[in-house]
C-alpha cells in the first residue's frame, strides 16, 4: 500500500514529530535509523545549532564548539556515532584503582571540563537505573546554568513505556532510543 502513496519525507517528519512529542513530552520528535544514527544526528544538532552554514560544513567542525563531554564509565563501542558527526571526546571522571573500580563520575567534574569549545555532555543511560537517573538530573542543570545541551542515550530504557518521559522531564534536551532493540 505504502509503495503506491507518495509522501514528502519532511512532511512525514513533521507528522511523526507532533506524534513524538505528545508522546514523550519534548518539543520535537525525529525518526532517524536507530539510536546509533540518532547519537549522530543529536551531536550533529549540539554542535551546529540552527546555523545551515555549520551544518553544511559538518563533519568539518573547524573553528565551531565540537567537544562533547562524556563519563569515562559510559565510553562504548557507540561513541562511534559521536564522533562521525565532527565531534571530540572530552573523558572525565577516574578509574580508582584503590577502590577496585570506577568511582561514579559527579557533577562537578562535568562542569571542570566545560569551555567555550564544548558543544554538549553526552550521558549513556542504556539501560536506566535510580542512580542514572539522578546523575541526569543533577548534569542537566547544571549544564542548562552554562547553557550547554544534553544529550541522553537511552537506546535499551523502552520498555517500559514511561521511559518515553522520564528522561525529558528530569531536564534532557535531546534523548536517543533504539526501536530495534526488542525485536
Ligand atoms: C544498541 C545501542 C545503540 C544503537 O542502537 P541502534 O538502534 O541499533 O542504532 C546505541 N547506544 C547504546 C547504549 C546501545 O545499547
Amino acid at each position: 500500500q505504502a509503495s503506491k502513496e507518495c509522501v514528502k519525507i519532511d512532511e512525514l517528519q513533521a507528522a511523526a514529530s507532533r506524534v513524538i512529542a505528545e508522546l514523550t513530552g519534548a518539543e520535537a520528535g525525529y525518526v532517524s535509523c536507530g539510536a546509533a544514527s540518532g547519537l549522530m544526528l543529536g551531536t550533529a544538532a549540539c554542535i551546529a545549532g540552527h546555523d545551515v552554514r555549520r551544518m553544511e560544513r559538518l563533519p568539518d567542525t573547524t573553528g565551531m564548539p565540537n567537544e562533547m563531554i562524556m563519563a569515562k564509565d559510559q565510553r562504548c563501542g557507540y561513541d562511534h556515532a559521536i564522533r562521525a558527526a565532527g565531534a571530540e571526546i572530552v573523558e572525565v571522571g577516574l578509574c580508582d584503582y584503590l577502590n577496585g573500580s570506577m568511582r561514579p563520575v559527579e557533577t562537578w567534574e562535568f562542569e571542570a571540563a566545560i569551555n567555550e569549545r564544548t558543544a554538549g555532555i553526552a550521558l549513556i543511560l542504556y539501560v536506566s537505573d535510580p542512580k542514572k537517573e539522578r546523575q541526569l538530573q543533577e548534569v542537566t542543570s547544571m549544564a542548562h546554568q552554562h547553557g550547554i545541551p544534553v544529550l541522553v542515550d537511552a537506546a535499551a530504557s523502552v520498555p517500559p513505556l514511561e521511559n518515553f518521559k522520564k528522561f525529558i522531564a528530569l531536564g534532557a534536551d535531546l534523548v536517543v532510543y533504539s526501536g530495534g532493540k526488542a525485536i
